[in-house]
C-alpha cells in the first residue's frame, strides 16, 4: 500500500474521513468527517480564528450566506471568467481539464479523439423559490471572499476600523470541479479560511512580504516541515489582470506537489467592482483600498497535516504506526485506560474519565490488551495514555505514557488536571 492508500484506510477504519453517502453506493469524490476528523477539522478552523481573528487588533471575523444575489457574481466577474477549459473523449466520453494534459489531442484512458477544449463554469446553480426559472437562477459561492468584499462598508462603519485591517470568513465554498480526486484533495465542496486585508496601495510589497511570513509561520506551527512545502511564484504572464504578485504554496502531497494555499495581491480590483470605498480619517480623502488576500483550505490543511504526521516505527518487531500530531491538533488528548475490565479499577478509572472530560476531549477504552490500545491510541495521534493498574487504587496514582517517547510516568491522581495542562 503507498501513503495515500494507508491514510485513506486508516481514516476510514478509525473514523476521521468517511467515503461519503457509503450505503447508497457512494457519492464520487464527496467525503464524511468521522468523529475524529470533525475534532482535527475543528481544531485546525478554531486555532485559525483564535491567532488570525481574536488575538489580533487588525482583523474581524464575519459570516456571510452561502447563497448570494446573482449580481455579486456577476459584478465580481465569476459567471464570466470562473471556469475551467473542458475537453471530452469522443469515444470513452470521459472528461478532462484540456490544461492539465500532456497531449490536448488523444484521451488519456482510451487513446480516442478529444475534443476541442471549451470553457466550463465552475459555480453550482440552484433556484431561489419554487418555480425553476432563469430569473430564479442563483448560485453557491465558490469562495467566500466576496462575502468580505460587498460588506466592507459595513464593516467599517459597524467597527471603524482602519487602514490597515482584515475582515476573515471561515466555510463552505463549492466548485462543480471537472476532475476532483486525490481523497480530500480537490473536492466539489470544501472549506476555506480566507482574509481580505486592506491597505494603502503604496503598502502592498511590505504587506504581501508580512502575509507571506505569517503563512510560512502557520505552517510551520501545523508541523510541517519547510522543505516539504515550496513557494511559487506565479509568472507575470500568467498573472490576472489586476494583480502584481501572486504565489501558490505547495506541499509534497504523495501525489505530487500540489497547491496548499495562496496569496494575492488583487490591487483595488474587488472593491471597486462592488462600488465599495474608504474614507480617509485624517485627510477626509475617499478613495478604493488595495487588498491582500491569503486563503487556506480546510480540507487540504487536515491532508497535509496527515500526511506529515504519518510514521511507521519498528518496535521489538512490530509495525507502530503513529500519528505526530502536534499537540494542539490531536482529536483526543487523553486517552484513560484501565489495566482490567473489572472494578475496582474500572470504577477508579471512569471516576477519572468523568473529571478530565470538562477540561480536555478524552476517550476511555477497557477492551483487548494494553499493548494494543495503545497502538490504537498512536494510531490516532493521542499525546496522553492514562492507565490505571492494580497499584492506583492504593496509592492513588496511575501511569501517563507519552505518545512520542512511550516513556511512563506515575503521576498522583489528584495533580493529574495540573500535570496535562502543563505538559499540553
Ligand atoms: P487549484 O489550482 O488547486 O484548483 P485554486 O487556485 O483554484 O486551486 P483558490 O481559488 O486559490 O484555489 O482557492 C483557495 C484555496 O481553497 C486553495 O488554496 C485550496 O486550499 C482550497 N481549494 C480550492 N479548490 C478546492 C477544492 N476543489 N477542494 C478542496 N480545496 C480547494
Amino acid at each position: 500500500m503507498d501513503l495515500m492508500e494507508k491514510i485513506v484506510s486508516l481514516s476510514k477504519r478509525r473514523g476521521f474521513i468517511f467515503p461519503g453517502s457509503e450505503i447508497y453506493g457512494g457519492l464520487a469524490n464527496s467525503w464524511d468527517f468521522g468523529p475524529l476528523g470533525v475534532e482535527l477539522k475543528n481544531n485546525i478552523k478554531k486555532e485559525w480564528w483564535k491567532r488570525f481573528v481574536q488575538s489580533r487588533e487588525d482583523i474581524v471575523g464575519i459570516e456571510t450566506a452561502l447563497i448570494m444575489n446573482p449580481k455579486v457574481w456577476e459584478a465580481s466577474g465569476h459567471l464570466k471568467t470562473f471556469s475551467d477549459p473542458l475537453a471530452d473523449c469522443k469515444e470513452c466520453r470521459e472528461r478532462f481539464r484540456a490544461d492539465q494534459l500532456k497531449n490536448k489531442k488523444k484521451c488519456p484512458s482510451c487513446g480516442g479523439q478529444l475534443t476541442a477544449a471549451r470553457q466550463f463554469n465552475l459555480m453550482f446553480k440552484t433556484f431561489i423559490g419554487p418555480s425553476e426559472e432563469s430569473a430564479n437562477v442563483a448560485y453557491f459561492r465558490p469562495e467566500t471572499a466576496q462575502g468580505m468584499f460587498v460588506n466592507f462598508e459595513q464593516v467599517v462603519n459597524s467597527t471603524r476600523k482602519r487602514l490597515p485591517f482584515g475582515i476573515a470568513q471561515v466555510g463552505k465554498a463549492f466548485r462543480n470541479e471537472i476532475t476532483p480526486g486525490n481523497f480530500i484533495f480537490r473536492t466539489r465542496e470544501f472549506e476555506q479560511m480566507e482574509i481580505e486585508y486592506f491597505i494603502k496601495k503604496e503598502d502592498w510589497e511590505k504587506q504581501f512580504e508580512k502575509w507571506l511570513k505569517e503563512m510560512k509561520q502557520w505552517i510551520k506551527h501545523l508541523g510541517i516541515a519547510t522543505k516539504n512545502v515550496e513557494v511559487i511564484d506565479i509568472p507575470k504572464k500568467e498573472l490576472a489582470h489586476y494583480s502584481k504578485r501572486t504565489v501558490d504554496i505547495f506541499y509534497k502531497f504523495p501525489f505530487g506537489h500540489e497547491e496548499l494555499y495562496g496569496l494575492a495581491y488583487r490591487s483595488d480590483f474587488d472593491l471597486k467592482n462592488h462600488n465599495q470605498s474608504y474614507q480617509d480619517p485624517q485627510t477626509g480623502k475617499q478613495f478604493v483600498p488595495h487588498v491582500i488576500e491569503p486563503t487556506w483550505g480546510v480540507e487540504r490543511t487536515v491532508l497535509a497535516v496527515m500526511v506529515e504526521s504519518y510514521k511507521e516505527e519498528k518496535v521489538k518487531g512490530e509495525t507502530r504506526v503513529v500519528m505526530n500530531f502536534p499537540n494542539w491538533l490531536a482529536p483526543y488528548k487523553v486517552a484513560i485506560l484501565p489495566l482490567s475490565k473489572k472494578a475496582p479499577l474500572t470504577k477508579l478509572a471512569k471516576g477519572i474519565y468523568k473529571d478530565l472530560l470538562p477540561h480536555f476531549v478524552c476517550e476511555y477504552d477497557e477492551t483487548q490488551s494494553i499493548g494494543k490500545r495503545y497502538r490504537r491510541q498512536d494510531e490516532i495521534g493521542t499525546p496522553f495514555c492514562i492507565t490505571v493498574d492494580f497499584d492506583s487504587p492504593k496509592k492513588k496514582d496511575v501511569t501517563v505514557r507519552d505518545r512520542r517517547t512511550m516513556k511512563q510516568k506515575r503521576v498522583k491522581i489528584n495533580k493529574l488536571q495540573q500535570y496535562l495542562n502543563e505538559t499540553l
